[in-house]
């Protein structure tokens, strides 16, 4: 049986209830919602049924609980989240801009999942995980980063595999160590799943299909494409599938992109055709959008039936 692995940032997020610029006044807020791309993904597998696993660091405080009490009711062991006794929870407050963009402020680094170290205790889980999937956005400090290389590592070494999301944002891109550590995960990724732009990040080539050629030639084995409400594309060195999105009201979009690559992760890994994988995980990352907080979208296999079905999409 596999067990998929993660390693990353735990926050909640705390929602503005209306549109604008930031928060440089009160404005109405909603939440904690159980956030951090690495735990809506690890979420999403979870409900899928799939064995799972994440490694992290919360405080205790009910930021961190609310957290562990979703992941444990939806199936993912937590065995590896640290609660630190001094330690405050991460947490990003999120604001929408009236042009859909969106104004964060983030606490990841100085909050207790800043630094996340393994234990003899964590290693051992680590070595019954058979997959392990890389966020880029995890890639946020040079302890997350030593952690993150060392699974892949060790995952890989007894003849596992890997999926990485380079799942960029600019406020991140930066930071230190980042760049070098995208490129170390690049060269061990089986399974490659970038969003629109993010192809271009690591290749030289200036067209979508010379791209998908150029990092398949470096010996990724597939590479999946987020297109937001148009769909996805799936691409590995025999085959090319494009599919459409499905047709749903987005609420918000937060999230779309870790639960499309938790089904999708899930079902290759479970030995489901690529066509029949993409299919789940475009049905996924539309469910995800149509409810509001970033985890709240997560769905189940019968829930992901039923959207396939009433569209017509079997
Ligand atoms: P995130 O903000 O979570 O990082 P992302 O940029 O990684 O998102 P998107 O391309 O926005 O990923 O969304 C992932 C997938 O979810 C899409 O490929 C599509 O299958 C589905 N999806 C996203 N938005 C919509 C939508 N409005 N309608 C239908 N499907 C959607
Ligand atoms: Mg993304």
């Amino acid at each position: 049986m596999s067990k998929i692995l993660t390693i990353g940032e735990i926050l909640v997020e705390i929602v503005a209830t209306n549109r604008g610029n930031g928060f440089r006044e009160a404005v109405p807020l909603i939440g904690p919602f159980p956030s951090g791309a690495p735990a809506i993904f690890i979420d999403q597998v979870g409900k899928l049924g799939q064995e799972c696993a994440i490694v992290s660091r919360v405080g205790d405080d009910d930021f961190g609980w609310v957290n562990i009490n979703r992941l444990t009711e939806d199936g993912v062991d937590v065995s590896g989240i640290e609660v630190v006794p001094q330690g405050t929870t991460g947490s990003a407050f999120v604001r929408y801009r009236e042009d859909g963009s969106r104004a964060f402020v983030f606490n990841i680094r100085h909050s207790a999942c800043g630094t996340i170290e393994l234990s003899e205790k964590t290693l051992a889980m680590i070595d019954g995980c058979t997959h392990m999937h890389v966020m880029g956005t995890a890639l946020y400090a040079p302890s997350v980063v030593q952690s993150i290389l060392t699974a892949v590592e060790r995952i890989k070494a007894a003849g596992g595999t890997v999926s990485f999301d380079p799942n960029l944002r600019p406020e991140i891109l930066d930071s230190p160590g980042m760049r070098e550590a995208l490129q170390t995960v690049l060269a061990k990724t089986d399974l490659f799943m970038p969003s629109g732009e993010e192809l271009f990040l690591f290749a030289e080539a200036k067209t979508e299909d010379a791209a998908v050629a150029e990092l398949l030639g470096r010996g990724i084995r597939a590479i999946v494409v987020k297109r937001g409400d148009k769909g996805a594309s799936y691409f590995d060195k025999d085959t090319r599938l494009d599919l459409e999105g499905f047709k749903v009201e987005e609420v918000d979009p937060t999230g779309a992109g870790d639960c499309f690559g938790a089904t999708f992760v899930t079902f290759w890994l479970q030995g489901a055709s690529p066509a029949e994988a993409l299919l789940y995980a475009n049905a996924s990352g539309a469910c995800a959008v149509t409810r509001a907080g970033p985890m709240e979208g997560a769905s189940t296999r019968a829930e992901l039936d039923t959207l396939i079905k009433t569209q017509g999409r079997a």
